[in-house]
């Protein structure tokens, strides 16, 4: 409950909170007449509470950015010392707070990349990732993956490989899509993933001759895909595209948006694949675990050099704002003491990963587990052997709505995309509360099965 309020003051809030919303605001992603939107009133470490007083167990880190869990209260501390300090102040200026996150962000960085870009969330950060590769290469084209979320901005969207894309694309970008492996969902699934990563460098390789190599400013991937469907790459994919970058002379910009800042248990999800290191990264929503909007670009000195004598033509007024960069500067140093970044790759290795197989034995409607410390994805099917997904592309069934309003009711909420549930909670997130997560998930998942002839 907030400070001082009863149970029915509460209640009467939250009401109005929602009259309030359905009367004023307006939601992306989302046609606004049947929307029902979600009262939340407070929120501490791995659960959340809904206007109704319910606690949820947030296996969806909101929106996979609450890498250190709600409130934590060194990062609550950091913003408001901030606050009292100093709140604002223009991007040309130095300050503490901007200066000590670019630290703990380029040490933490792989290779070389130790030259800090910040912007206000993950789209801003990919529109300025792709500026700067087209500027350094003089090239105009990006190549970009289907089975991908890139961000809501233009370019960021006309990047994007799902439906959200199709709407917004004007089709003059001067992007080119093509596909990463992904052996669960190829006709090929027969064969290896070996066999996987070679055929779709192949097919990256000929899509590079044929848009012209010396058109091709970037290549850009997420090191782990995230809302697309937690697609571990293959051994070798990412060592593949590093060298197909560097044989044409392609920058290499990794979208760690989502996958980085702990959630694959590393820092950065391209360390899973050892000695890989991109041009570029995009980062944001782990960086300070989303309590101040906060994005940004990690620059290698190659590239950075570019603008050594030369102006970088881009920036925001609120570019590594004093209140977003004190929040990352005591999430990292907060993830460090505490081992968070470890905890996350234990949990992902003795229970999550672990349980969900033990899970995908008992109910039919599970097609395929894969993911890694706290970033997992469920695939759900009606049928094992034809892999008919539980909802279509771009789309969702009753059968979905039905599973994750169970999931809910039990008190687990789950982040859902088309077919797929994706387990993706804290990386603060102990084994108890992991267990927890995974019984209330085995009891929505009979909802699914229920589905099944
Ligand atoms: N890139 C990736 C990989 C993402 O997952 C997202 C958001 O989910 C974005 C970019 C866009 O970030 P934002 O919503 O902060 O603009």
């Amino acid at each position: 409950l907030p400070q001082g309020s009863t149970p029915e003051a509460a209640r009467e809030q939250a009401a109005r909170t929602y009259e309030l919303d359905r009367k004023h605001v307006f939601h992306s992603w989302s046609a606004q007449a049947a929307l029902k939107p979600m009262v939340v009133t407070a929120a501490q470490g791995c659960y959340l509470w809904d206007g109704d007083g319910n606690r949820l167990l947030d296996f969806s880190s909101q929106m996979v950015n609450t890498n250190i869990g709600h409130q934590h209260p060194k990062v609550v501390a950091a913003i408001q010392a901030q606050a009292a300090q100093l709140c604002t102040v223009a991007p040309a200026h130095a300050t503490a707070a901007r200066s000590e996150a670019a630290r703990l962000i380029a040490e933490r960085t792989p290779g070389d990349l130790d030259r800090i870009f910040f912007t206000n969330g993950g789209a801003d950060a990919v529109e300025h990732a792709v500026r700067m590769a087209r500027l350094h290469t003089g090239r105009p084209k990006v190549l970009a993956r289907y089975r991908s979320y890139h961000g809501g901005t233009d370019t960021a969207v006309n990047l994007t490989g799902d439906p959200r894309r199709w709407p917004n694309d004007h089709g003059t970008a001067g992007i080119v899509h093509f596909f990463g492996p992904f052996l669960y969902r190829s006709r090929f699934h027969a064969s290896d993933e070996a066999q996987e990563c070679e055929r779709a460098l192949e097919h990256l390789e000929q899509t590079i001759i044929f848009e012209g190599p010396s058109t091709i400013a970037a290549i850009i991937l997420e090191s782990v895909p995230g809302t697309a469907g937690i697609m571990v790459p293959p051994p070798g994919y990412l060592a593949g595209v590093r060298e197909l970058c560097d044989r044409y002379g392609i920058v290499f910009i990794a979208d760690e948006v989502m996958c980085g800042f702990g959630r694959t248990g590393k820092w950065f999800a391209i360390e899973n694949f050892a000695g890989v290191v991109p041009d570029l990264i995009s980062f944001a929503k782990g960086v300070n675990s989303g309590y101040v909007p906060l994005g940004g670009v990690a620059i290698s000195p190659r590239i950075a050099a570019t603008f050594d004598d030369r102006a970088y033509p881009g920036g925001l007024t609120y570019s590594g704002h004093p209140l977003a960069t004190a929040a990352a500067a005591a999430t990292i140093t907060a993830m460090a003491e505490e081992r968070i970044v470890e905890n996350a790759a234990q949990i992902g290795a003795t229970v999550l990963g672990p349980g969900l197989r033990e899970l995908a034995e008992r109910h039919p409607s599970i097609g395929d587990v894969r993911g890694l410390g706290v970033f997992w994805a469920l695939e759900l099917v009606r049928d094992r052997e034809t892999r008919e997904p539980l909802a279509p592309y771009g789309g969702t069934s009753q059968a979905m709505i039905d599973t994750v309003a169970a999931a809910k009711a039990a008190g687990l909420l789950l982040f859902v995309n088309f077919n797929r549930l994706h387990v993706v909670p804290p990386c603060t997130i102990t084994e108890a509360e992991a267990k927890e997560g995974l019984a209330l998930l085995d009891q929505a998942l009979t909802v699914a099965d229920g589905y099944l002839e």
